[in-house]
């Protein structure tokens, strides 16, 4: 499964609710690259520059990152969030799929206005989440990422979520939601 929506719409608060309720990975790429960047790896080197200014990380790198992760296995029940973020990650994602037999239950869309986001983001104190590098974020989510809400449509596994309830009420929805292609 997937969880898309802006940064800020609360995608990396319900993929660990989900986890606790329903058992389900969670998978942040956002959190895997801060923790290599914390780290000092190799890999958290090349991605903090794109970190601090808010630019998405080079689809190559990416997708090395989610096949490590995946290895060969093919029995992951798990949920990304913050991947995929581009056209060919999401393309690069399905092929990864298909190889491995299997492919998206479903592809949820987490919606909230982006003056919701910019006044979250701006209240969190993560370091790329100062005004400026909020709102480009924000900017960069309607540019490349959200053209994914049709490309997943097409395929027929999107689900809508209004994310701008309490993290409670949304919570619900989506464990509701996963259930039914679960
Ligand atoms: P997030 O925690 O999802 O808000 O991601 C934080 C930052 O990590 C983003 O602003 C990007 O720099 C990088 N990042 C996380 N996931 C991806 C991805 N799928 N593609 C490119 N960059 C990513």
């Amino acid at each position: 499964m997937v969880l898309l929506g802006p940064p800020g719409a609360g995608k990396g608060t319900q993929g660990a609710l989900l986890a606790e309720r329903s058992g389900i990975r969670h998978v942040s790429t956002g959190e895997i690259f801060r923790a290599a960047v914390g780290a000092g790896t190799p890999a958290g080197l090349r991605a903090e520059a794109y970190l601090e200014s808010g630019e998405l990380v080079p689809d190559g790198v990416v997708m090395q990152l989610v096949e490590e992760y995946l290895g060969n296995r093919c029995d992951l029940d798990l949920c990304f969030d913050g991947f995929p973020r581009t056209r060919r990650q999401a393309e690069a994602l399905d092929a990864v799929l298909e190889r491995l037999g299997t492919k998206l239950a479903g592809v949820f869309l987490i919606e909230v206005s982006d003056e919701e986001a910019l006044r979250r983001l701006t209240s969190r104190g993560r370091s790329d989440d100062g005004l400026e590098t909020a709102r480009y974020r924000l900017e960069v989510y309607h540019e490349l990422t959200e053209p994914l809400v049709d490309y997943y449509r097409a395929q027929g596994v999107l689900r809508e979520v209004g994310g701008e309830a309490g993290i409670d009420a949304v919570a619900d929805v989506v464990e509701r939601k996963v259930a039914e292609v679960r």
